[in-house]
C-alpha cells in the first residue's frame, strides 16, 4: 500500500501530549485571571521557559519537523489552553520569523536567541509592520529608514501600531520604507536593539479578546541603529531594490505585488492552527455541558436541535484542521501554493472559530453568557483570527487572485 497517512508519529504524539498537559494544568486555570488583568502573564512565560516550551530550540525543532505538522500541532494545543496567554508565548516567534526570513546567518545567530532570553531572565520580541494608515494596505507604509552613510547608521522615523509585545519587547523588528517609489518592494526590515534611544511605547490597546497579550503603538523618533541592523545587509538590499526598479520600469508591478503577498502564505496555516485550538476548546466545553445539563427531564444533547449543532461544530473543526495540515505539509514539502492554500486554511479556520465559539455560548444558555464559564472569553478571543495576519477579506482577495491567474 502507499505511504499516505494522517497518523501522527510517536514523537509528535509525545510533544502534543506534553503541550496539552501544560495547556490544561498551567494555562487553562490562569486564563480568566490574565484576561481580566489585561497584562502579559510573565510568570507563565517563565514557567514555559523553564519547561522548554518558551525557547528558540523548541520552535526550531517543531519548524523542522519533516512532515510540516510540528508548528500546527504546537499552536493548536497552546491556543486550546488559552489564546491570550498562548499569544504571549508565541508572539516572539513572529519577530523571530521576520529575522529568519530576511536576516543573514550572523544576524540570526546574534538576535534570535536574545529575543527569548533564558529561563532565568525571559525576554519577548515584537514585529512592527502595521501602521495607523497601513493595515491591509501594506504598501501605504510611511515609517522611513534613511541611511546616514558617514556613520553607517540607519535613522528610523514613524509610528507603528498594533504591535504584539510593542514597547515591552527587548528586540523590536521594524519594517520601514527605504525607497518610497517602489511601494511594498521598497521596504526593508531592521533590528532595533534593546534600550535604543528614540523608540517608545505609544498607547496600549484595551481589547475585546486575547487580553493577556500586550498590543501597543510603537513610536520611532530619530531612532539610530548601526548598519549591521539592516536585515540581510546593505548589498542584498541594493541588489533587491535595483531588481524592483527594473521590474517597475517594465510595468511588472502587479506580479511584484503578488510575489510579496505569496511570502505570507507559508505563515498563515499557523494562525489557522491557533483558530482550530480555540474552536476545539469551546466545542469540548459545549459537548460536556450538553451531556450533563438536564432540561425537560433529559440531557439537552438528546434534542436534535442541540446535537446537530455539535455535529456541525465538530465536522467543521476537523475540516479546518485538515486544511491547516495540508497547507503546512505543502509549505514544508516545498509545494507551490498555486491556489493560495495557506490563505484558504487561515480563512476557513478563523471563520469556523468565530462561529463555533458563538454556538458554544448558545449551547450553554445563560451560563455561556457569563464569565463563570470560559466560552464567552473564547468567543471574544476567536474574533482576532479573522483580523490579524490578513483579514478574511484579504484572504479571499489572495485566493481569488490565485484562481484567476
Ligand atoms: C490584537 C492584534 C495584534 C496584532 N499584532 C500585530 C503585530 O504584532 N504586528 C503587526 O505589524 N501588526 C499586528 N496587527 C495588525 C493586523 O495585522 C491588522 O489589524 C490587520 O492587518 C488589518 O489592518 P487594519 O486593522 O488597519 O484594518 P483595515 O485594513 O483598515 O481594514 C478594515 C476593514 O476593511 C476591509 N478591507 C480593507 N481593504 C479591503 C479590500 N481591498 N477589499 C475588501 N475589504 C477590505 C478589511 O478586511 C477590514 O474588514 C495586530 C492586530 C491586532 C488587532
Amino acid at each position: 500500500m502507499g505511504e499516505f497517512t494522517l497518523e501522527l508519529n510517536e514523537d509528535q504524539k509525545q510533544v502534543r501530549d506534553w503541550l496539552h498537559g501544560f495547556a490544561a494544568d498551567v494555562m487553562r486555570p490562569a486564563a480568566a485571571e490574565w484576561d481580566e488583568r489585561e497584562e502579559t502573564p510573565w510568570p507563565i512565560i517563565q514557567e514555559a521557559a523553564k519547561l522548554g516550551i518558551y525557547s528558540l530550540d523548541f520552535y526550531a525543532q517543531q519548524f523542522f519537523d519533516p512532515t510540516g505538522l510540528g508548528i500546527p500541532l504546537t499552536m493548536e494545543e497552546l491556543f486550546w489552553g488559552d489564546a491570550g496567554i498562548a499569544l504571549s508565548i508565541v508572539g516572539t516567534g513572529l519577530a523571530a520569523v521576520g529575522v529568519l526570513a530576511n536576516g543573514t546567518e550572523e544576524q540570526i545567530g546574534t538576535w534570535v536567541p536574545q529575543m527569548y532570553g533564558d529561563a532565568t531572565d525571559v525576554k519577548v520580541a515584537a514585529f512592527c509592520s502595521s501602521e495607523p494608515d497601513a493595515g491591509s494596505d501594506v504598501a501605504s507604509m510611511r515609517t522611513r529608514a534613511v541611511h546616514d552613510e558617514a556613520k553607517d547608521e540607519w535613522v528610523l522615523n514613524g509610528t507603528k501600531t498594533w504591535a504584539t509585545n510593542g514597547g515591552i519587547a527587548d528586540v523590536h523588528v521594524v519594517v520601514a520604507v527605504v525607497d518610497p517609489a517602489l511601494g511594498s518592494r521598497g521596504h526593508a526590515s531592521f533590528i532595533v536593539p534593546p534600550n535604543t534611544p528614540g523608540l517608545s511605547q505609544g498607547q496600549k490597546f484595551r481589547k475585546h479578546g486575547i487580553r493577556a497579550s500586550h498590543t501597543a503603538e510603537v513610536v520611532l523618533e530619530d531612532v539610530r541603529v548601526p548598519g549591521h541592523c539592516l536585515l540581510g545587509g546593505k548589498d542584498k538590499l541594493d541588489e533587491r531594490l535595483a531588481r524592483a526598479r527594473e521590474k517597475a520600469k517594465a510595468g511588472d508591478g502587479e506580479r511584484v505585488k503578488n510575489a510579496a503577498m505569496a511570502t505570507f502564505e507559508a505563515s498563515r496555516p499557523a494562525v489557522g492552527a491557533m483558530a482550530v485550538g480555540t474552536a476545539r476548546a469551546a466545542y469540548e466545553v459545549a459537548l460536556d455541558y450538553a451531556k450533563t445539563r438536564v432540561q425537560f427531564g433529559r440531557p439537552i444533547i438528546e434534542n436534535q436541535g442541540v446535537a446537530f449543532q455539535l455535529a456541525d461544530m465538530r465536522t467543521r473543526i476537523d475540516a479546518a484542521r485538515l486544511l491547516v495540515w495540508r497547507a503546512s505539509w505543502m509549505a514544508t514539502a516545498g509545494k507551490p501554493f498555486t491556489s493560495a492554500e495557506g490563505s484558504m486554511s487561515k480563512l476557513y479556520a478563523s471563520e469556523v472559530a468565530k462561529e463555533v465559539t458563538a454556538q458554544a455560548i448558545q449551547i450553554l444558555g445563560g451560563n455561556g453568557y457569563t464569565r463563570e464559564y470560559p466560552v464567552e472569553r473564547m468567543h471574544r478571543d476567536a474574533a482576532i483570527y479573522t483580523i490579524f495576519e490578513g483579514t478574511s477579506e484579504i484572504q479571499r482577495m489572495v485566493i481569488s487572485r490565485a484562481l484567476a491567474r
